[in-house]
């Protein structure tokens, strides 16, 4: 394959118009003999996606100095939290995030709950309920935020997206959809602005999304909010936002259309690549799919280091398996572990996964494909990535 960096515009435009020739656009030829939707990618664009707007009603739960919830042993720090000022913030910061994180498709709103004074035998859980029972008629989620610190072997919070709600607004109360943190992100030394990268993981939870990196519960990739989401602060101290999230995550909620994904024939091919965390594109090139089974495939991405990724040190190929198969959770529905339950593997690279798939000739060879870099190029609006691909027959 030839080397693609010095492609002059006129030369990329028509190498693009060849290769957009061969793409199997999923728009174009779904139920055609030529392409095959995999069950497992038809699952995720047959998600709900994410409401356009979002309700998310704030409360505080305050923790007695004497409590027999284990995941605050015996931790003496109580912060002075109000749900008032903790929504004040989260608008300010968190609603800003989500909509570039959507590219304007999803913009949550954080409203003042009350505070909760949880007794001795209460657990966090208990106390979610009861925020839960007290929510308005026109919150669709709850966070609940503690006012104690976890043990630093326990988790610093849980996100749960509720029962599936089949109309456009669906009260917390019936869904049960809520994420829950300690107080550790809002301990005075973080600053006026708490740290945020937790609360908008746990809110990815909220909206049905799963984990990413090595395992279903490694949190180990710096490419995915819903995986380390804390990797940014390694490399900008100052940062409170976390990264922007994967490909597959974006087609689930709608934030990543349709008409963006290709799916590769089973003899591979060569395709041509827009950063997945860049601007629609409408031509199949932000998202490459290759088929692995039914229930199991390949994304193929180029993720670029800028905006919310600005803290990756490069930008390159990042390569999922995403599986849907019935064995990888623990209470399938209908044969198959979708949304939340979906296993999400960075594949080809050690944590933190930043060693992206870079520079002409360089490739991986994961479950039966060989995927290649053929080089980068600049085009009419954005940097792309050549990549070819192949099985490998075994
Ligand atoms: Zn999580």
């Amino acid at each position: 394959m030839q080397n693609l960096r010095n492609f002059s515009k006129k030369s990329w435009r028509s190498f693009r118009h060849v290769v957009a020739a061969a793409f199997c656009l999923l728009t174009a030829c779904s139920g055609s003999s030529s392409s095959h939707v995999p069950h497992g990618l038809q699952l995720v664009l047959d998600h709900r996606p994410a409401p356009a707007t979002d309700t998310i009603e704030v409360f505080v739960c305050a923790v007695p100095l004497r409590t027999d919830d284990p995941i605050y042993g015996t931790l003496p720090l109580r912060l002075d939290l109000s749900a008032a000022k903790i929504a004040r913030t989260l608008e300010a910061n968190v609603r800003p995030y989500f909509v570039q994180l959507s590219h304007g498709r999803y913009e949550p709103h954080f409203t003042a709950g009350t505070t909760l004074t949880m007794g001795t035998g209460e657990t966090h859980d208990q106390c979610v309920d009861r925020a839960l029972d007290a929510s308005s008629a026109d919150a669709a989620a709850v966070l609940v935020v503690a006012n104690a610190e976890h043990l630093a072997v326990e988790p610093g919070g849980w996100g749960k997206p509720g029962t599936a709600c089949p109309t456009s607004f669906c009260r917390a109360a019936s869904t049960r959809r809520s994420a829950y943190i300690g107080a550790s992100d809002f301990h005075p030394d973080n600053g006026i602005v708490p740290l945020l990268d937790l609360i908008e993981h746990e809110l990815g939870h909220t909206l049905d999304l799963p984990h990413s990196g090595d395992t279903a519960a490694a949190y180990d990739s710096a490419l995915d909010v819903m995986s380390d989401s804390a990797a940014p602060r390694e490399v900008q101290p100052a940062r409170k936002n976390a990264q922007d999230t994967i490909a597959i995550d974006r087609l689930e909620l709608g934030w990543l259309a349709a008409g963006d994904v290709t799916v590769a024939p089973q003899a591979g091919g060569t395709f041509d690549l827009l950063p997945s965390n860049g601007a629609d594109a409408g031509d199949g090139s932000r998202l490459l799919v290759l088929p692995v089974s039914d229930l199991t495939f390949l994304t193929v991405e180029y993720l670029d280091n800028t905006g919310l990724d600005d803290a990756l040190p490069f930008a390159g190929i990042a390569v999922h398996r995403i599986d849907q198969s019935a064995g990888v959770c623990t209470n399938p529905v209908d044969d198959v572990c979708a949304g939340i339950d979906r296993h999400q593997i960075a594949l080809g690279s050690g944590a933190p996964h930043t060693d992206l798939l870079r520079g002409a000739g360089t490739r991986r060879t994961v479950d039966g494909w060989s995927i290649t870099a053929t080089g980068t190029a600049t085009g009419e609006t954005a940097a792309w990535v050549g990549v070819e691909v192949h099985p490998t027959g075994g």
